[in-house]
């Protein structure tokens, strides 16, 4: 059996946290599909298109992975997808309970497991909100933002 993961998220933008996930998961699993999700409720600093180009670029030598996006419930995208894991990243305590309950519900219902990886302290710190922070105030957000080696 192939092992296919779903890695979903807003990823607005893709950091150097999220890339360290994809990489480690790449040790894990055959294949990877990276899943923009599209919440019409929330306004996002980078367009889908913009995001989507920053993911197909970067990981445009990288046949095991896929880029996408979709608007429904990750529940639904994920037994669409034919995937038989969850890929997330756990960074501290905040986003434990969160990630409990909706891997408990993935489980339920679709039968699929999360497969959580704790963050390397190095990436522990850092999230889309802090960069997004750091554009609002011009500052460089370079070292954050993963470049195709
Ligand atoms: P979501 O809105 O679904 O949380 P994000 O783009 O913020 O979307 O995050 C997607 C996934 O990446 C989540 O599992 C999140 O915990 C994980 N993640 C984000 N930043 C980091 C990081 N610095 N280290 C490890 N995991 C991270």
């Amino acid at each position: 059996m192939k092992r296919k993961a779903l890695f979903p998220g807003a990823f607005d933008p893709f950091t150097i946290g999220h890339e360290a996930i994809v990489r480690r998961g790449l040790a894990l699993f055959d294949e990877i599909v990276i899943a923009i999700g599209i919440n019409l409720d929330k306004k996002t600093l980078f367009s889908l298109e913009e995001r989507i180009k920053a993911l197909e670029t970067l990981y445009a030598d990288e046949k095991r992975i896929s880029i996408t996006s979709y608007s429904t419930l990750t529940l639904d995208f994920a037994i669409q997808s034919g995937v038989n894991f969850i890929l997330r990243g756990l960074r501290n305590t905040i986003d434990f309970e969160y990630e409990k309950s909706m891997a408990d519900i993935h489980r339920k219902l679709a039968g699929i497991e999360t497969v959580f990886l704790f963050s390397e302290p190095e990436y522990a710190s850092i999230s889309s909100t802090l960069v997004r922070d750091f554009i609002f105030h011009k500052k460089d957000i370079s070292t954050f933002i993963p470049v195709k080696k």
